[in-house]
């Protein structure tokens, strides 16, 4: 094969239209032909609506105006997520986009926290934490350019309508010349010699050929599991959950500008405000729960009317033995799935792209640059999976079959690391890739009360009164900045006024 230059993408879900958004920009001009097949007869997932920061740099790469994404897809800003009942029962915390503190010389801020706390006492780490007091608090503006200042140094993400999303996604693409075909792919023609797949075939008898194929098709892995029998690393070990039931609902309350995610016997359930409406769901493990009162603990404890009725899914935790395998890479569900606590399968398929782009062929495909990609994907994956896991085991709890399930449990090597090393000195070995940040980890160990026995000794060269004082002024500034800021709900309001969204892509659907 010469110069890759016909892309074929399946799927239009989330993964699909946005590996064609990006793939149509970046290679604008280049004379790449982009085709995408999606059938409506299958549809979409049709969940995913809570994402993290990194999602912005996406839609600004495609130079998409902000107000326009969120009033397009009903968004509202999201701080983080809160945490109910995962330490112990009654116990709550928010996993902030943000830092604790400001940045210090010589350690990370929360090494002085802890020193005072064990010397002096002081009040919650989360308190140094703008991100926190504002999500607690319910208020939002946004960062201020200056990192080392006080309400500067946190970033937001958004909660959105994701099949608006996608729309939105969509005639971007089509605007940037990608080919879309509606139609449902029965039979992969593989290259006798290669083992490449050459075509794909249509239901309706059309033939679709391309250099490369990106599969998007989801859970089914239509090119990557069906055509090529990749393999699939299950992780249901780790992570057992297989199951959901997703049910949106009337709002109810002040919009919240965060996600929550609520501990429960058999799994957990999420909670995600938008503009418009409530995205509810149940994530279980049918070992430990049966469906019926999986659904039973989703519908009875929602805050307003139900307004779909409630839609099961069920999945496999894992992810492939390889993302991109001869001329295919799978991205999205296709390429794995870890449960949506901590929002990350949309993370997952930007990272996906990314990698892509940097590393598309610039002549035949190429044996390192795929090792190169699937090495980057794997890790990415396996840092995701192993902060999930935490969450499951950095708990007192043992009141179910599934928290005790947890308690037995061999955890992976890397996770065995990191908490050790926390809880000896506090300190959170830092990863070159992999999305979560040590705050992160330092939000959900202390949040689940896993305490460090010690901390830094750097930080003693500091004297006593002025680590008070710096404290003291890091906790009064804290507060004075959010007492300043105005609600999420009015912030939200007037940043989307006026905005002009066209029909078809209305809010509301
Ligand atoms: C319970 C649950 C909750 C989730 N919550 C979140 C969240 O809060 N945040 C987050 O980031 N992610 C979340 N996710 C993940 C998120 O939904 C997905 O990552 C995202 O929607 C991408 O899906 P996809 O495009 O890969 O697959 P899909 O949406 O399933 O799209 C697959 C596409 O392939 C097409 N297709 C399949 N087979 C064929 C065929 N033979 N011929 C033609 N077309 C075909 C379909 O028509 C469709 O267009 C959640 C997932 C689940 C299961």
């Amino acid at each position: 094969m010469d110069q890759v230059k016909r892309i074929c993408i399946l799927g239009g879900g989330t993964a699909g239209w946005m590996t064609a958004a990006a793939l149509s920009n970046k290679f604008k001009g280049l004379g790449f032909e982009i085709t995408l097949i999606e059938s409506n007869e299958i549809g979409t997932v049709g969940v995913g609506e809570a994402t993290l920061p990194h999602i912005r740099f996406f839609n600004s790469a495609l130079g998409l105006d902000e107000k326009f994404v969120m009033k397009s897809t009903n968004a509202t800003f999201k701080l983080g997520i809160e945490f109910c009942d995962w330490g112990k029962i009654g116990d709550s915390y928010i996993h902030p986009f943000g830092d604790y503190g400001l940045p210090m010389p010589d350690t990370e801020f929360h090494q002085l926290w802890l020193r005072e706390k064990a010397e002096r006492g002081a009040p919650r780490l989360d308190e140094y934490s703008y991100s926190v007091m504002a999500a607690e608090k319910g208020k939002f503006h946004f960062p201020g350019d200056d990192t080392t200042q006080i309400g500067s140094n946190f970033g937001y993400a958004y909660q959105f309508d994701s099949s608006l999303y996608a729309k939105l996604l969509r005639s971007y693409s089509e605007n940037n010349h990608v080919r879309r075909i509606e139609g449902k792919v029965v039979e992969t023609h593989l290259n006798a010699e290669s083992g490449y797949v050459k075509s794909l075939s249509l239901e309706n008898g059309a033939q679709i050929e391309a250099d490369i194929f990106v599969d998007c098709s989801g859970f089914r892995g239509v090119l990557i599991e069906q055509a090529l029998e990749t393999g699939y690393e299950d992780w249901s070990r780790w992570l057992p959950c297989n199951r959901a039931y997703a049910v949106q609902s009337e709002s109810r309350g002040e919009l919240l500008p965060y996600t929550r995610a609520t501990a429960r016997k058999a799994g957990w359930q999420w909670r995600i405000p938008l503009q418009h409406r409530t995205g509810n769901g149940h994530v279980y493990c049918s070992d430990f729960i049966s469906d019926e009162d999986a659904l039973h603990q989703l519908m009875s404890t929602l805050e307003g009317p139900a307004l779909t009725d409630p839609k099961k899914l069920f999945f496999k935790t894992g992810r492939r033995n390889a993302f991109w395998s001869k001329n295919v890479v799978a991205i999205g569900l296709s390429a794995g799935f870890l449960e949506p606590l901590e929002s990350t399968s949309i993370h997952l398929i930007q990272e996906g792209i990314t990698n892509l782009v940097e590393l598309f062929p610039s002549g035949e495909i190429d044996e390192y640059d795929i090792r190169e990609y699937n090495d980057r994907m794997e890790l990415n994956f396996d840092r995701v999976r192993d902060f999930l896991l935490l969450h499951y085991v950095a708990t007192q709890r043992d009141d179910s079959e599934m928290w005790r399930y947890f308690r037995n449990l061999e955890l992976p090597e890397s996770l065995t690391e990191k908490m050790e090393a926390w809880q000896k000195r506090g300190y959170v070995i830092p990863y070159e890739h992999g999305v979560f940040l040590p705050p992160s980890w330092i939000s959900v160990m202390l949040g689940q009360n896993l305490e460090p026995k010690s901390f830094d000794q750097r930080v003693n060269k500091i004297p006593q009164e002025e680590l008070s004082n710096l404290l003291r002024s890091i906790h009064t500034q804290t507060h004075q900045k959010i007492h300043q800021a105005p609600a999420h709900a009015a912030f939200l309001a007037e940043y989307v006024k006026g905005v002009h969204v066209a029909q078809d892509n209305a809010a509301g659907s």
